[in-house]
């Protein structure tokens, strides 16, 4: 079967989106916690924007800058109250262009 070529990687579409930081006001928010649960801990390995992170602690961090709102780690965390999930405000957020 022939291979189809398309000549164009995810990390370079995604490299076409754009993202109006809204400063001090991130729309996606850790809850404090001592160790993060395993569902949490997932999170710095699911998330596409790789926007969470073990900070030297061990506690997971988010910087929502980047974030392409897919909803995986609102699926994964909010129903446990684990994070809090809001779309940014208005004008701010990802801008998709070509991805
Ligand atoms: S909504 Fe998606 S891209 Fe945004 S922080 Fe959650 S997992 Fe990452």
């Amino acid at each position: 079967m022939p291979r189809i070529e398309t000549g164009v990687r995810v990390e370079d579409k995604l490299f076409q989106n754009r993202y109006m930081v809204d400063t001090g006001r991130p729309h996606i928010t850790v809850k404090p916690h001592d160790k993060p649960s395993p569902n949490l801990l997932a999170l710095t390995r699911v998330c596409p924007a790789k926007c969470y992170e073990q900070n030297e602690r061990g506690q997971v961090e988010i910087t929502a800058d980047g974030c392409m709102e897919c909803g995986t780690c609102r699926v994964l965390c909010e129903p446990s109250g684990e994070i809090e999930w809001n779309y940014p405000r208005g004008g701010f957020g990802v801008l998709f262009k070509f991805g």
